[in-house]
């Protein structure tokens, strides 16, 4: 009986690098986002990533990537939802994708998933909404944070596919 605590901090210890282990071998069978996680939705940074000298300091804790309002926001790798609802009259999701990382969107127009659900990576979660308040192009801002601290989102995007860019984009 005395092992038994011993084997439950064995596992925990080991879960996170099981998960990492499995988002990668997923990574190596997507030929369009070979290098990191699925873009959440597809278009250009318009806005980079800016992290504030404090914790309460300004700068910009994400990126903000322009879609047009209504578009389907897709998770990018595995993970839990830990929040999905509204913050001062504006949507919010965050995931927890385990080993300390989770990615926020926010400034949604719909919600797909609830609180607690488990979500797959590519698996639509949200719709795009008109981004930043009083911001001229409508986006989604993405932030990534690991271990409490925001990091670049950009550091765990792969890298963006022309063809799916051009895919999606709105024919004029
Ligand atoms: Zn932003």
């Amino acid at each position: 009986m005395r092992r038994g605590p011993w084997i439950i901090v064995a596992l925990a210890i080991l879960a996170p690098a099981i998960s990492v282990g499995r988002v990668s071998t997923a990574t190596a069978a997507t030929a369009s986002t070979t290098g990191g996680w699925t873009w959440p939705v597809v278009g250009p940074v318009i806005q980079a990533f800016d992290p504030p000298d404090t914790p309460y300091g300004s700068g910009h804790r994400g990126i903000d990537i322009a879609a047009s309002f209504g578009t389907t926001v897709v998770a990018p790798a595995d993970g839990t939802v830990t929040f999905a609802g509204p913050v001062g009259g504006y949507l919010f999701i965050t995931v927890d994708h385990g080993g300390g990382l989770s990615s926020t969107y926010s400034w949604l127009s719909a919600k797909l998933v609830r609180k607690g659900d488990h979500v797959l990576r590519d698996q639509p979660i949200g719709l795009t909404g008109w981004g930043h308040p009083a911001a001229p192009i409508p986006h989604l801002h993405l932030g990534v944070k690991l271990d409490g601290s925001y990091v670049d989102p950009l550091s765990y995007l792969g890298p963006i596919s022309l063809a799916s860019f051009v895919r999606l984009a709105p024919f004029p």
